[in-house]
């Protein structure tokens, strides 16, 4: 299955190809700095034609482009190759007895397509006459530079079709989207992972930018610089890459250790990327080695991690799963061009691309699957919070509020007008817990409570013992209280069957209207109620005493409701 899917990478890369004169072979040889042109090319075992085993060891790398002899052939006008550093570029045009034109070329003078990762050289002097295009690469940093190297039928060169060029401009701006999403979501999901994240794909982005060759159509790029920062930007990709995973992955889900080489990985991504763009000869044959060693050591990485987390049953890996395998089997098939010299070297750009727009996308889903998930379980453990908060906020015989919620929540219930306060007591209840025993006195307080449930506009509580207050809002707040209180009988009297004598309650209210800014403290006005309620019951009980408190007339009206 994997390696299908190589083959057919391997495939769709050689469709991204431009204009190619048609040649009958392509041969190539290493070379000493101090050896000729002229003296290589006549020992034939020194060439090989298959276009494999590319090598960078050497100083100089000798390609051949032999030309057919028909007369009507397409004339090449220029040399057009991947992008990579160099020292020096010669070319040759060789004629048939033998003549030959040199030119140099230098990375600075190299011209530079927006459509493609290529750079041209225009081959001037072609004619039906040439047999050869000779070319000496001094000193070349990348194999691809000469493995992907053609004749162009264009003195310009020729980068993509248009075709590809859209398909390739599209995958740029899917990259755009997750950056989007990612800085919105940071604002409101603080996690390190999606930093990462955001690295990885501005990363992505600025090494697309290279790889496509787009970087070119916004700014103009010396050789030694676009290689050396398409260098860095692939390290950053890489480095970001380990540690958004290991960010992302739920913790408890990866095995410490595994979590630590990854963790330490990650810098020495960076570490490479750095050394190998250092613009010493020292570093050149092992420059894009190490490069392609780094990528390996993530892609090992990345699979070992993802294995782990699917082990130690992550959900959030599945996201990498998907996303990644694409990308690394497209990795792991230019890894194996750099290595195995029977495979020919190849950027494989549009599937990269492609698997590049889509690991992208899946990640990004996986962020905000995280966050949803993220937020659930924040809802959730609100929920139990306020749940819990509830119970301790209530009393548990009768399931009424308790006297803490009220203080609590005073200033803003009488804020909210809620401006009506009654404290109700039950008459001679001690007499009732001494004839029917305790049971039944709870049972009398449950009924209670019953009587005075909460609605929208009242909230009952009990204060303790057998006194309870009632905080109410509305223009007929008093009445309704008085009604409440009337209905403790009533319900007691159904609910508690078989009581000697019926239980009455009293009770002090004092009620503001809404005029004027109050200043009301719970103490005080409970402390009032309090003594309204004392009044009650020195008058004789079973009855109301309540007061008018108004905005304007500080003065209250105190009446009896028997
Ligand atoms: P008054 O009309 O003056 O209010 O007389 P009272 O008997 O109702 O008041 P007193 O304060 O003398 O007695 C209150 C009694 O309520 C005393 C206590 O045993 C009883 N009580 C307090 N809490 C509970 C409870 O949770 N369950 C039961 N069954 N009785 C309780
Ligand atoms: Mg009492
Ligand atoms: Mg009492």
């Amino acid at each position: 299955m994997a390696f299908v899917l190589l083959v057919s990478f391997g495939s769709i890369a050689t469709t991204a190809a431009a204009e190619v004169v048609p040649v009958v072979r392509k041969c190539h040889a290493d070379a000493q700095a101090s050896e000729s042109w002229t003296q290589v090319v006549g020992q034939q075992g020194r060439w090989r034609c298959d276009g494999k085993a590319w090598m960078l060891s050497a100083d100089v790398v000798l390609i051949r482009f032999d030309l057919p002899d028909s007369s009507d052939r397409l004339l090449p006008q220029s040399l057009t190759t991947h992008t990579g550093n160099f020292e020096r570029i010669d070319v040759g045009v060789i004629d048939r007895q033998g003549g030959a034109i040199w030119s140099s070329h230098w990375p600075g003078d190299i011209r530079h397509l927006p459509a493609g990762p290529y750079m041209t050289i225009p081959v001037p002097g072609v004619t039906a006459d040439t047999a050869q295009i000779a070319v000496q690469v001094v000193r070349p940093w990348g194999k691809t530079t000469l493995s992907e190297m053609r004749l162009d039928p264009f003195t310009e060169g020729s980068g993509w079709p248009l075709q590809l060029i859209v398909a390739m401009a599209a995958t740029c701006g899917m990259l755009l989207v997750p950056l989007l999403i990612n800085t919105a979501f940071y604002s409101v999901l603080p996690e390190r992972y999606v930093i990462w994240h955001l690295v990885m794909v501005s990363a992505m982005l600025v090494q697309a930018a290279f790889a496509t060759g787009f970087a070119h159509l916004l700014i103009p790029l010396e050789m030694e610089w676009e290689w050396q920062a398409s260098n860095l930007a692939f390290s950053s990709m890489a480095g970001a890459a380990l540690l958004f995973a290991i960010h992302f992955i739920e913790q408890g889900c990866l095995d410490p250790r595994v979590r630590k080489v990854a963790a330490g990985l990650a810098p020495l991504m960076w570490i490479v990327g750095t050394i190998s763009s250092i613009p010493v000869e020292a570093v050149r044959p092992w420059s894009s080695a190490a490069m392609h060693l780094s990528v390996a050591a993530t892609i090992i990485m990345l699979v070992l991690l993802m294995g782990n987390a699917r082990r130690n049953g992550s959900r959030a890996v599945r996201f990498l799963i998907l996303g990644w395998t694409p990308l690394m089997a497209v990795g792991t098939w230019r890894i194996l061009g750099y290595v195995v010299p029977t495979i020919q070297p190849t950027e494989a750009i549009l599937p990269y691309q492609l698997s590049l727009a889509f690991e992208v996308l899946v990640t990004a889903l996986g962020i905000v699957s995280r966050f949803m998930e993220v937020r659930q379980e924040r809802d959730e453990a609100t929920a139990r919070a306020l749940e819990l908060e509830g119970m301790a906020d209530r009393d548990p015989l009768t399931g009424l509020r308790n006297r803490r919620t009220i203080e609590t929540h005073f200033e803003e219930l009488f804020r909210r007008g809620f401006r009506t306060m009654a404290v109700i007591d039950l008459d001679h209840f001690k007499v009732v817990n001494d004839t029917h025993g305790h049971a039944t006195g709870d049972m009398v307080l449950c009924a209670v409570a019953l009587a005075l449930a909460d609605d929208r506009d009242t909230h009952a509580i009990r204060m303790g013992g057998e006194e309870f207050l009632l905080l109410l809002r509305g223009h007929d707040a008093a009445a309704r209280a008085e009604r409440c209180r009337r209905a403790i009988t009533t319900r007691i009297t159904s609910e508690v069957p078989g009581l000697e004598r019926m239980v009455t309650a009293s009770m002090g209210l004092v009620e503001h209207d809404l005029r004027g800014n109050l200043q009301i403290d719970f103490v005080s006005l409970y402390a009032r109620c309090d003594q309204l309620l004392y009044e009650a019951k020195r008058l004789g009980r079973n009855r109301t005493m309540r007061e008018k408190v108004t905005g304007f007339h500080p003065a209250a009206a105190l009446s009896e409701v028997a």
